[in-house]
């Protein structure tokens, strides 16, 4: 039977030290019931908490890090049921036959995609061994090395691999293992560098195989590379694997790691959202392909977003170009898709302006208001609160049109202000500032 947080507890060291990231004991005892956590995050563990809890205390799919990003702990088949945890990782695919290979590997090492407020990056680099020369092999790795990105080795065979290994010690990388036989032998190897191991096979069965095996070596970084013949093989074999490990079946508790091979754009593009919502682990892309990949990183951040927690601006003032105490006052809520949007649009039409956003919890303009957070007290309140009844000349308020009955609660609030209601819409910003601010 499950151990509750209060019996774990009892089994920990209670110094509240809060090496394990938890502010006490029972706090870690709680996430370690919910399964958030694991029991190697307290480093004073007993030996005696460690053979109670064992196996009992693991999440059902084991977290690894690459890097300084986290993949797995995920704890449902569904979304919906509450959330994803950690989002898949996105590398790019060099290999020792790359033209130009530092120029490609600056190129990945650089790409940022800023969306509502998150910058997004490509998060490791794979390289695949495809001569068998493998100097020119260990030449590739470390050159995808200087980047800095934790890389995941793709050599042709164990003896390249564990080179390849030495040279991104402690990178935070992975080392792919495509042969059962070898799997033990690059374990060690993954274990002495700091690394993960990537386990492929030819069924489900022969990776569970070769994980059990793994495991009870004592080492236990790992991924699966789920083999599959076709799309929608893979859709179903990610579920069998993902939903076995949310059954307890400890040799398929690990995230994926998918390498697509096929770099035809729609193959991409649909094994990619695919891994993106059928919980993929790693997501190896041919290549960079910004199209493709900032839109699949759209996607991967809506599916990881919390459901229950929109994604929120800090509350307070925004600049928008260059505001003086001349500046139109604007106001919305701190909905994170609102504040892009409103500020994009206001800076698109060329105005220097302040954009305000009280707490309104991340909602959106007309369900913050019907949910009572966006009242025209609460908002004089805020506007007093950042001193702008001070420093500012120009005292004109903007509103979103969809709350113009709140207009007269604000003046009441903010004697001296004029009171202005903007229009409903973002996309309309341009028409009203025309028509009402610039006439
Ligand atoms: S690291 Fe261990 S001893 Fe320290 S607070 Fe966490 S659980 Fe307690």
């Amino acid at each position: 039977m499950a151990l509750t947080g209060l019996q774990i507890q009892k089994l920990l060291p209670k110094t509240n030290c809060k090496e394990c990231g938890s502010n006490t004991c029972l706090a870690f005892a709680m996430k370690l019931a919910g399964k958030k956590a694991e029991l190697s995050e307290c480093p004073y563990a007993s030996d005696e908490a460690k053979a109670i809890l064992g196996a009992a205390s693991e999440p059902p799919v084991k977290t690894v890090t690459l890097g300084e990003a986290k993949v797995g702990g995920e704890l449902y088949l569904c979304r919906h049921e509450k959330t994803f945890f950690n989002q898949p990782i996105f590398a790019v695919n060099v290999d020792d036959t790359d033209d130009g290979l530092k120029d490609k590997i600056e190129q990945i090492k650089n790409y940022v995609l800023e969306r509502v407020g998150e910058i997004l990056t490509i998060g490791a680099i794979a390289v695949t061994q495809m001569q068998d020369d493998s100097q020119k092999y260990l030449d590739a790795v470390k050159t995808a090395a200087a980047s800095g990105r934790p890389i995941i080795l793709r050599a042709k065979n164990a003896a390249t691999a564990k080179e390849a290994a030495v040279l991104i010690k402690d990178n935070g990388g992975v080392i792919v293992n495509s042969v059962k036989e070898s799997a033990l032998e690059l374990a060690t190897v993954a274990r002495e560098n700091g690394l993960i191991l990537g386990v492929t096979g030819a069924t489900l069965d022969e990776i569970a195989e070769v994980t059990g095996q793994v495991k009870e070596s004592g080492f236990n970084d790992i991924l699966l590379g789920i083999p599959a013949e076709s799309l929608a093989q893979r859709f179903q074999l990610n579920t069998v694997a993902r939903r076995a490990a949310l059954g307890n079946i400890k040799t398929m508790g690990y995230s994926f790691l998918h390498f697509i091979e096929d770099d035809n754009i729609y193959n991409v593009l649909r094994e990619s959202t695919n891994e993106v919502c059928k919980y993929g682990g790693v997501i190896v892309f041919p290549k960079l392909d910004i199209a493709l990949i900032s839109t699949v990183m759209t996607l991967r951040q809506n599916i990881y977003t919390d459901p229950q927690k929109p994604i929120q601006m800090e509350p307070g003032i925004y600049r928008i170009g260059e505001p003086t105490e001349d500046s139109y006052v604007w106001l919305t809520t701190n909905f994170s898709l609102t504040y892009f949007l409103v500020s994009g649009e206001i800076e698109g039409c060329g105005q220097n302006a302040w954009l305000i956003l009280p707490e309104c919890e991340g909602l959106s303009v007309l369900t913050a208001w019907a949910a009572g957070k966006f009242g025209g007290d609460m908002i004089a309140k805020f506007v007093l609160s950042q001193g702008l009844n001070e420093s500012q000349k120009n005292k004109s308020l903007i509103i979103p049109g969809y709350v113009a009955q709140i207009k007269g609660d604000i003046e009441e609030g903010l004697p001296g202000w004029n009171i202005i209601v903007g229009s409903q819409e973002a996309g309309d910003i341009e028409s009203f500032v025309n028509s009402t601010l610039n006439k």
